[in-house]
């Protein structure tokens, strides 16, 4: 992949457009109770500060309807972050995205930084329309997208965007290092690579199932989407999570998996609750034979010392989705073990990676993120990419 990144650039004089995810989330009182997606961005906006560069900021912040200021989805509280945080001056512009912006920006001077306001406020943006990108597009004289957790997006300011920046457009730090992360993931792993794949429902990995098959060494299923590969082999799950129409996809997944040689690891024994409750009563049943009346809230002491024997032996460890319902505090054990021996491989030099869906949030919530190599900061991007997806936001600026 062409890899163009704002590393080897001098930025001075020029006016910037950077696109970050500033989807950060806000309490009722509109603080913001994780900042971590604007973190990762100070990095790319230092370096272009430090260049000398006028420097625009722009993002997305939940889902408005796209008609226009709502103040439950304005970027005020981002704006106020980056004022604490950053040692320039930050100016907000709250205007609807009309002259008086293309002013704010064309006064905007080096070292300083603008933020705009919610681009979702704008219906075109999410359409990916030309006429709103290039509106944007003449604000600044340079692009970079930093935005991974948007970069699944054909959106104006995600994708559409850098056709109007033919020779000025770059991958930021944030950008740069997930893509790189991931391709060393999908392409360069060192082996015995194991991916252990959790999360409610087999629905939303049957692609990246299929897309792992030809990487792996072995794959270990847990959460909730265990349960439809049990009972497509014939096991009684009681009242666990299911999808009755994936059995056969499972069957058919299960085969693949064969045919490749991967190595495949169901849990064998479950610790079920006879409600969905953290107070419910609890029982380790074997993950074949769950009575009725019972549903497998977490993995069982067995699977979890037979999965983390498997981890353990891996040089490379991709994990994606909680092993249970990690949020329960008595169903969070499989989780936070896995999590912890995959934290192992990492501290013996081997590489692992966590990211899609909740996954960081778990990985966040139970205190292993750090002890990982890499923690992605996208969603569904990262799921779109380890399904072997060209994502618009990257082909946008590979290309
Ligand atoms: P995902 O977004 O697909 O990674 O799914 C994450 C969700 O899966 C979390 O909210 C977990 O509580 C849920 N989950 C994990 N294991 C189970 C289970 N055994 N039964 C029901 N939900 C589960």
């Amino acid at each position: 992949m062409n890899m163009k990144t704002i590393e080897s650039v001098d930025f001075q004089g020029k006016k910037v457009l950077v696109r970050c995810d500033f989807n950060v989330p806000l309490n009722k009182d509109r603080q913001i109770t994780d900042d971590t997606r604007i973190r990762e961005c100070l990095p790319t906006i230092n370096k272009l500060l430090k260049d000398g560069a006028a420097v625009i900021l722009m993002s997305h912040l939940g889902r408005p309807a796209g008609t226009g200021f709502e103040e439950e989805f304005s970027l005020a509280p981002v704006a106020d972050y980056l004022k604490k945080t950053l040692s320039c001056p930050v100016h907000f512009h709250q205007d609807a995205f009309t002259e008086e912006t293309v002013k704010a920006a064309q006064e905007l001077r080096p070292g300083e930084v603008l933020l705009l306001e919610n681009l979702r406020f704008i219906k075109g943006e999410t359409k990916g329309d030309e006429t709103f990108a290039s509106y944007l597009a003449k604000l600044g004289d340079a692009y970079v997208n930093d935005a991974f957790g948007a970069a699944h997006r054909a959106h104006s300011s995600t994708a559409v965007i850098a056709k109007f920046f033919p020779n000025d457009k770059y991958f930021g730090y944030l950008m740069a290092n997930e893509i790189t992360n991931l391709e060393k993931l999908l392409h360069g792993a060192e082996h015995p690579f194991t991916a252990v794949i959790g999360g409610a429902k087999v629905s939303s990995k049957i692609d990246v199932l299929k897309n792992l098959a030809d990487k792996v060494d072995s794959l270990i299923i847990g959460g909730g989407m265990a349960y439809t590969f049990i009972k497509a082999m014939g096991g009684s799950i009681g009242d666990s999570l299911v999808e009755d129409d994936k059995l056969a996809t499972a069957c058919e997944i299960v085969e693949d998996f064969k045919r490749k040689n991967v190595k495949l690891y169901l849990p064998s024994d479950t610790l079920c609750a006879d409600k969905f409750d953290n107070d419910a009563n609890r029982k380790v049943m074997p993950t074949h034979a769950i009575s009725s009346g019972w549903m497998g809230m977490d993995i069982g002491p067995d699977t979890i010392k037979e999965f983390s024997e498997v981890i353990n032996a891996s040089k490379s460890v991709l994990w994606n989705g909680p092993l249970g319902v990690f949020e329960m505090e008595n169903f969070s054990e499989g989780t936070l073990q896995i999590g912890r021996c995959i934290g192992q491989v990492t501290e013996r030099g081997g590489y692992t990676a966590v990211g899609g869906g909740d996954s960081v949030a778990a990985a966040n919530k139970l205190g292993l993120a750090k002890s990982l190599s890499y923690v992605s900061t996208g969603g569904g991007a990262m799921l779109e990419y380890l399904e072997g997806k060209t994502l618009p936001g990257v082909a946008a600026i590979a290309e």
